[in-house]
C-alpha cells in the first residue's frame, strides 16, 4: 500500500497538480491540514482534494480561521489579509467542508495532526526538546505532522532514550523500526530554502518514509497572487522557499 502524505497546500493549485502527477499510483491519502492561505487557489485545492481517493484530510490553523475558530488577530499582518481574501473567496459549499475537518487522526499505530498531539492546530516541533516533550504525548508509533513547512524527522531511541533529528530532503528513504515523528514538508509553500513543492509517500506493510521534491511552475503562482490582490511578500517567497 502507498499513501501519499502532503501538507500545508495553502490554495497554491499548480503545485498541488505537480505533486499528484509526479506520485505516480497511490491508495490512500493523508492531507495534514492548511489547504487555504496565502495562494491564488483556495477553492481549487479544495475541490481537488475532496475528490482525492481514501482521504483523511486534517485540519490546519488557516483553515480554522477562514471558518471563525481562530481570531484572525492571532496571524500577522499579511496572514489576516490573506484569509479576510479567503472568507470572501472560498464558496459557501468549500467552506462548510473545511467546517468537517478534524483536528486528529488516528490510522492503526499512526497518529495525525496539524501542530501537536496537546495543541493539533497550533503548535510547531521544529527542535529535539519539543519533540521529547511531544513523544510522552502519544503512544502511537509514528505521528505525522506539518505546520512548520519544512521537511523533518525525529527519532526516538528506546535504549538510550535519546531524540534525534533529521532534515528530509528528496529521495531520503527512511526505514522505520522505531518511534518516529515525521513532516512531509509543504506542498505550496515551501520554508527550507528549496521552492520545490514537498511531499511523503509512507508504506505502512514495510515500514517506509520516502520524501520526494516536483518542480513546478511558481511564476505562475507569483503573477495570479499578485494579480488577485494579495500580499506581494506571499508571492516573492515562492521562489526563495521560505
Ligand atoms: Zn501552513
Amino acid at each position: 500500500m502507498r499513501i501519499l502524505v502532503i501538507s500545508d497546500i495553502h490554495a497554491n493549485h499548480s503545485a498541488l497538480e505537480a505533486v499528484l502527477e509526479a506520485a505516480g499510483r497511490f491508495d490512500a491519502v493523508w492531507c495534514l491540514g492548511d489547504l487555504v492561505g496565502y495562494g491564488p487557489d483556495p477553492n481549487q485545492v479544495i475541490n481537488t482534494v475532496r475528490s482525492l481517493p481514501n482521504l483523511i484530510c486534517l485540519l490546519g490553523n488557516h483553515d480554522a480561521a477562514v471558518i471563525n475558530r481562530i481570531d484572525l488577530t492571532a496571524f500577522n499582518y499579511d496572514a489576516r489579509l490573506s484569509l479576510k481574501w479567503m472568507i470572501d473567496t472560498i464558496t459557501p459549499d468549500n467552506l462548510n467542508y473545511l467546517t468537517t475537518l478534524p483536528e486528529t487522526a488516528i490510522i492503526e499505530d499512526v497518529l495525525l495532526a496539524h501542530g501537536s498531539p496537546r495543541n493539533p492546530i497550533w503548535e510547531y516541533i521544529l527542535d529535539i526538546y519539543t519533540a521529547q516533550n511531544i513523544f510522552n504525548q502519544f503512544t502511537e508509533k509514528i505521528f505525522l505532522v506539518g505546520h512548520s513547512h519544512i521537511p523533518l524527522a525525529f527519532f526516538h531511541n528506546p535504549i538510550d532514550k535519546n531524540i534525534f533529528v533529521r532534515p528530509l530532503i528528496a529521495g531520503d528513504n527512511v526505514l522505520i523500526y522505531h518511534r518516529h515523528i515525521f513532516n512531509p514538508g509543504s506542498v505550496g509553500q515551501p520554508r527550507d530554502f528549496d521552492p520545490r513543492a514537498a511531499y511523503a509517500i509512507y508504506y505502512p506493510e514495510s515500514g517506509r518514509w520516502e520524501s520526494y521534491r516536483v518542480e513546478y511552475d511558481y511564476k505562475n503562482v507569483q503573477e495570479r497572487i499578485l494579480k488577485a490582490g494579495l500580499p506581494e511578500h506571499h508571492a516573492i517567497r515562492l521562489s526563495q522557499g521560505v
